[in-house]
């Protein structure tokens, strides 16, 4: 069994303490691999390494970043089949979804590779006589960036681009549970940068993500994780008033009026709210379907839902694996189990868990669900979508906007007008249109309300890694006879 190590300045190295913990495969609960246990030693150590590299990595142009970030992509494309491989091994996805995910974060890094070398400004000039100002855009400095577990390389990708590419150096820690990919990918690609500027340490939570918090070196930290997590983070980043982040949960509303084209609804909800098990923090769970379609919507998703073939991993036309841990399926079952509870909803296909090793659960639809259930209001992150029914469309803006989420949301519906005045009114950071899921690295994705603040992709991301600077240069009063050749 491989044993992976950390990546500090530029060298693989053991955990400070010596300590190691086995990393569990969700498919069949066999240990896949050991990886590092990092305390706060760890936290200090990269830290120190990024603060170091800093110091030069800021006078790099940004056609000398890029060139690196262009070198990153590049060498996950000639690895992708084997990052793919390991990624669906540690999450427990299908092989076919962890390979698409691949040319999405190769995207990413080249879309940042450019970003930099094009960033906007207001115009330099005269505010008050005498004087020009100017701005610059300036790196923060080091960057704690804290991955999940949901899609580990592609949210280390997210973080990793805009920041390196803005001159900040980085420490990351991928979540405890889903290491390989990110420690894999500094043993292929360490080089690339400059040792200190990219270190890679794992370990959980508290020491090691709260050590980054609190380290006074650290100038700035992105979560991407669970609310709670977020609020945690924010409060002790609050110490120092250090800069947060945030890209947290979601719980998004899918709504279909009652002119919606059910040949894009139905496929369009099997793959959203199923893909990666509806561990997605944008997945398609709290449908609000007109009265007028509700029946004919159930009558069609059922058997959708159930052709959703899950099983092996490995088998390419696989589109759902278990979910990333026992604790995380007893969480989901509880929320199934409250919700069965309520006695008003109709499980219509799934509930159960899978027999056998690993951490199966069946993919679910609770119809009848009502807004004040807990299934409706709260993230529940596994494979399972709640179907409301809507007498009218202010009724289904109100509910869909009735949580403390915010990060996306969408409408299915074939008229316009009705189209962009739902987009208007939801209040969420991404609204789709006739469709749910796709991202591009040209635009921003990031939560309203709980859901977070700060942007990931997109110019608005590099902004969020940067900080901005007057200059004010005192220069003579007027074009006097000093400057004129005499
Ligand atoms: P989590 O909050 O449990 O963990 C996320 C990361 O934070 C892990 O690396 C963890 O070790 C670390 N962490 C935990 N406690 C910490 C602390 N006190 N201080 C610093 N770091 C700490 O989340 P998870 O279970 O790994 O991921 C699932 C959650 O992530 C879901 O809520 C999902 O919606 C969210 N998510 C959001 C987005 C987005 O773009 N908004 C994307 C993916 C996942």
């Amino acid at each position: 069994m491989k044993s992976y190590q950390n990546y500090v300045n530029g060298k693989l190295v053991p955990a400070v303490e010596g300590q190691d913990e086995p990393i569990i495969s969700p498919v069949d609960e066999s240990v896949l691999a050991k990886v590092p246990k990092g305390t706060e030693k760890d936290v200090d150590r990269a830290v120190d390494a990024a603060a170091a590299a800093f110091e030069t990595w800021q006078d790099t142009t940004p056609a000398e970043r890029g060139a690196m970030l262009l070198k990153l992509a590049d060498r996950i494309e000639q690895n992708a089949e084997e990052l793919a491989m390991l990624e669906a091994d540690n999450v427990g996805k299908p092989i076919g979804l962890a390979r698409s995910e691949v040319p999405f974060m190769v995207d990413n890094l080249r879309f940042f590779a450019g970003a930099c070398r094009c960033m906007e400004g207001k115009a330099a000039g005269e505010y008050l006589a005498g004087y020009t100002s100017m701005i610059r855009r300036e790196p923060v400095g080091v960057v704690g960036s804290i991955a999940p577990w949901n899609y580990p390389l592609m949210m280390a990708i997210w973080k990793i681009g805009p920041a390196l590419a803005a001159g900040n150096t980085v420490v990351l820690k991928p979540s405890e549970q889903t290491p390989l990919t990110s420690l894999r990918l500094m043993e292929l690609a360490g080089d690339v940068f400059p040792p200190g500027v990219l270190n890679v340490i794992t370990g959980w939570g508290d020491p090691v993500g709260s050590g980054l918090v609190r380290h006074p070196k650290v100038g700035m930290v992105s979560l991407t994780g669970d609310v709670a997590t977020g609020k945690e983070v924010a409060r002790t980043a609050a110490a120092s008033l250090k800069r947060v982040h945030l890209e947290l949960g979601g719980k998004a509303p899918v709504v279909i009026f009652d002119d919606a084209d059910m040949e894009l609804v139905i496929p369009g909800i099997k793959t959203a709210g199923f893909a990666n098990s509806g561990q997605d923090c944008t997945a398609a769970c709290r449908l609000y379907a007109s009265e007028r379609v509700y029946d004919r919507l159930l009558g069609e998703l059922v058997p959708a839902v159930q052709s959703l073939k899950v099983g092996s991993i490995r088998d390419e036309d696989s589109n759902m694996g278990p979910v990333i841990s026992a604790e995380h399926r007893k969480r989901v079952s509880g929320f199934l189990d409250r919700a069965k509870a309520t006695g008003h909803v109709r499980v219509l296909t799934g509930g159960g868990a899978g027999a056998g090793k690993g951490f199966w659960l069946q993919p679910t639809i609770v119809a009848d669900a009502k807004q004040t259930d807990e299934i409706v209001k709260r993230e529940v992150f596994g494979p399972v979508i709640t179907v409301t029914r809507f007498s009218s469309d202010d009724e289904a803006i109100k509910w869909a906007n009735d949580v403390d989420y915010g990060l996306s949301a969408s409408v299915w519906t074939t008229n316009v007008n009705r189209a962009l005045n739902a987009a208007r009114k939801l209040r969420f950071g991404t609204v789709w249109i006739n469709d749910h899921l796709p991202l591009v690295s040209e635009m921003p994705h990031g939560g309203y309300k709980q859901s977070g603040y700060g942007k990931d992709m997109s110019m608005y991301a590099l902004e969020d890694y940067t900080q901005v600077k007057h200059v004010m240069a005192r220069i003579a009063q007027t074009v006097g006879s000093s400057f004129l050749p005499s």
